[in-house]
C-alpha cells in the first residue's frame, strides 16, 4: 500500500474550494484559507485545479488529493479525462480523485481506462468518488486505491440523500476492503468522529471549515425563521424546450421538491400544457404532504410574454402552437391559485435580483450565454419588460453591420457571434484538424477542454467570442450606465480566461473606460434560476 495512504489514516483532510463566482475564488485567498485550516490540525488536503495544487505544494508536504472540476450542461464533472489528471500530477498531487459513478455522460473518457493510465503513466494512486456501494465495488474491481463517498446525494439514484451516511461507509469498507474516505455532508465534529467510528480511513471536511459563506448561511437560516417573509412559499415552474422544471421556492430563494417532466414540445401546445400540469401536480402533492401554504404559481416560459395578462404574445417554432395562449388564465382555473407568467430570460434576471448576485444592486443588466443570448435590464430595482415584453432582447442587437445572418432575420446580431455555434465556428476557422464532427454542444465541450490545456486555436476561439461580447457589453454600458453587467451560462463557466478578457476588452472599448471601470460579474445562479425568478413574484 502506498505510503501516502498510511499518512492519511485517521486524519482530517481539509477540502478548500470556492463556488464559481464566490469572492473567495482566488488562488491567493484559497491558499491562505487552506494554510490556516491546516494549522488547526488538518492532516491532508483535497484541492481543485492545477494552480491551487501547485501553490499549496510549495507550502506543505502533507498529502494532497487533487481534482479538476468542470461543468457540462450545468452538471459538475470531477477529473473527467486523463489530461487533467496528468496536469494535476505535474502540479504536485499525491492522489488523483475522480468521478467513478455510472454516469457515462459526465466522463470525458471511460474512467476504468483512466485508472490504468494514472497508475502506469503517472504512478499515482486513485481515489474513486462514488455515490453507492455498487459503484464502490466496481471501482475496487477496476483497481483504485481509495473510495470516497463524495457523490452520495448528488447522482440521480441518490438524489435527496443529502445527509451524512455512516452505514454506507461501513458497507463500502467491508465490501471492498479498501480505505474508505468519508466525504460529503459532514458538518459537525461529531459527524466526523462517527465517520471514523463507522470505519472511515480518513474524513474530508470542506464547506463546514473553509467556506465562510456556507457557515454564515447556516447561522442566517437558523434565525431567518423569525422573519415574516422567510416563511412564504410559492410554486415555481420553468417551461423549457426539453423539460418542464418545477419546485417549491421559499422566501430566500431556496428550492425544494424539484420535479422534471419532459416537455414533448414537438407534439404541440396540448403536450406542453400536459407536461406543465403534470409537473405542478407533482409539486402540489409535496405541498400537501408538508402542509405548506403556497402564495401562488410563478411560471417562466420561452417566448415574449405579456406578464400583466399572463399571455404568450409570441413564441418560436421550439414551442409550436404556444403563441397566443392565455397560460395564466388556464393555470389559475386549473389549480385555483394566483398565477404569474414571466419570460424565461426575465425570470432568470428576477432570480438574480431577488436571490442572486444582483441583490443590493439597483441598476444592472444580466446576460445569459448559451445556445442563444438572453437577458434583462433592471433599473431602479425593477425589471424592465417593455410595452410587449421584448425589453432586454440583448441577443438581437447588432454589433456588426451586414454581418453574419441571425435566426431573427437580421444580420450581425450579438447572438450570431456569441453562442455555442459561434464558438465551434471560430475554433474551426483556427484549426487544420478535421476530426471535429458531431453535435455543436459536444464539440464546444471539447474546445473548452482544449482551451484549458492551453491549445492556441481553442483559446483563440474563446478570445474572439469575448471580443464580440465586449462590443455588446460596451453598448450596454453606454446605453444604461448600469452598476454591473452580470454574465451567466455555459460560455462563462467553461473557460476561466473568458470573463477577464471580456472585462479588459470592454474597458478598452468604453469612452472614458479607465475612469468608468466597468463592473462585469459572473453569476452564481444555477439551473433553477427560472423557477426561482418566476416564483419571486409571490415572495416579495
Ligand atoms: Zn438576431
Amino acid at each position: 500500500m502506498p505510503n501516502v495512504l498510511d499518512r492519511l489514516r485517521g486524519q482530517l483532510v481539509i477540502s478548500c474550494q470556492a463556488f464559481p463566482g464566490d469572492p473567495m475564488e482566488d488562488i491567493e485567498t484559497l491558499r491562505r484559507v487552506a494554510l490556516s485550516a491546516l494549522r488547526g490540525g488538518g492532516g491532508g488536503l483535497r484541492l481543485h485545479g492545477v494552480e491551487h495544487v501547485a501553490a499549496m505544494r510549495k507550502k506543505t508536504d502533507l498529502p494532497i488529493i487533487a481534482i479538476q472540476k468542470s461543468y457540462m450542461g450545468g452538471q459538475l464533472r470531477i477529473t473527467p479525462d486523463f489530461a487533467s489528471a496528468k496536469a494535476l500530477a505535474e502540479a504536485g498531487a499525491d492522489i488523483i480523485a475522480m468521478d467513478c459513478t455510472g454516469r457515462p455522460e459526465l466522463h470525458g473518457e471511460p474512467w476504468q481506462e483512466m485508472v490504468l493510465r494514472i497508475h502506469e503513466e503517472l504512478g499515482l494512486p486513485v481515489m474513486a468518488d462514488i455515490a453507492t456501494r455498487e459503484e464502490g465495488e466496481a471501482a475496487a474491481a477496476a483497481g483504485v486505491e481509495m473510495i470516497g463517498t463524495t457523490l452520495h446525494g448528488y447522482t440521480r439514484e441518490t438524489e435527496g440523500a443529502k445527509v451524512f451516511n455512516a452505514t454506507l461507509i461501513t458497507d463500502l469498507s467491508s465490501a471492498t476492503g479498501l480505505p474508505v474516505v468519508a466525504e460529503g455532508h459532514i458538518t459537525t465534529p461529531q459527524q466526523a468522529a462517527r465517520a471514523i467510528e463507522a470505519g472511515a480511513w480518513c474524513v474530508v471536511v470542506g464547506s463546514a471549515i473553509t467556506r465562510p459563506g456556507v457557515i454564515a448561511e447556516s447561522f442566517a437560516k437558523a434565525i431567518a425563521v423569525f422573519q415574516p417573509h422567510a416563511m412564504r412559499y410559492a410554486i415555481g415552474v420553468d417551461i423549457g424546450g426539453t423539460a418542464v422544471k418545477a419546485g417549491i421556492v421559499n422566501g430566500r430563494g431556496g428550492v425544494s421538491q424539484i420535479e422534471r417532466v419532459p416537455t414533448n414540445a414537438f407534439a404541440g401546445r396540448d403536450a406542453i400544457i400536459a407536461s406543465t400540469v403534470e409537473a405542478i401536480e407533482k409539486v402540489e402533492r409535496s405541498v400537501a404532504q408538508q402542509r405548506i401554504q403556497v402564495e401562488g404559481i410563478g411560471v417562466a416560459s420561452a417566448g415574449a410574454i405579456d406578464a400583466e395578462r399572463g399571455v404568450v404574445f409570441a413564441a418560436t417554432e421550439n414551442l409550436p402552437g404556444w403563441a397566443g395562449f392565455a397560460l395564466g388564465d388556464f393555470l389559475t382555473k386549473r389549480f385555483s391559485l394566483p398565477v404569474h407568467v414571466e419570460n424565461d430570460a426575465h425570470a432568470a434576471v428576477l432570480s438574480e435580483l431577488h436571490f442572486g448576485i444582483g441583490r443590493g444592486l439597483k441598476d444592472f443588466v444580466a446576460i445569459t450565454l448559451g445556445t442563444g443570448v438572453g437577458g434583462g435590464i433592471v433599473q431602479g430595482g425593477e425589471l424592465q419588460r417593455g410595452a410587449l415584453g421584448f425589453a432586454g432582447t440583448i441577443g438581437h442587437h447588432t454589433i456588426r453591420f451586414d454581418g453574419i445572418a441571425c435566426n431573427c432575420g437580421r444580420r450581425g446580431c450579438l447572438e450570431a457571434y456569441v453562442s455555442t455555434v459561434a464558438l465551434v465556428r471560430e475554433f474551426r476557422a483556427r484549426t487544420a484538424l478535421q476530426s471535429f464532427d458531431g453535435e455543436n454542444a459536444e464539440i464546444a465541450l471539447r474546445v473548452a477542454q482544449l482551451a484549458a490545456e492551453g491549445n492556441a486555436a481553442a483559446i483563440g476561439a474563446y478570445g474572439a467570442l469575448a471580443d464580440y461580447l465586449a462590443e455588446g457589453v460596451a453598448n450596454i454600458f453606454n446605453l444604461f450606465d448600469p452598476q454591473a453587467v452580470i454574465l451567466s451560462g455555459g460560455l462563462v463557466e467553461s473557460y476561466d480566461g473568458f470573463m477577464e478578457r471580456v472585462s479588459r476588452r470592454t474597458e478598452q472599448l468604453l469612452h472614458f473606460g479607465e475612469k468608468r471601470k466597468p463592473t462585469i460579474l459572473k453569476s452564481a445562479a444555477g439551473h433553477m434560476a427560472g423557477v426561482q425568478g418566476a416564483a419571486s413574484a409571490f415572495l416579495r
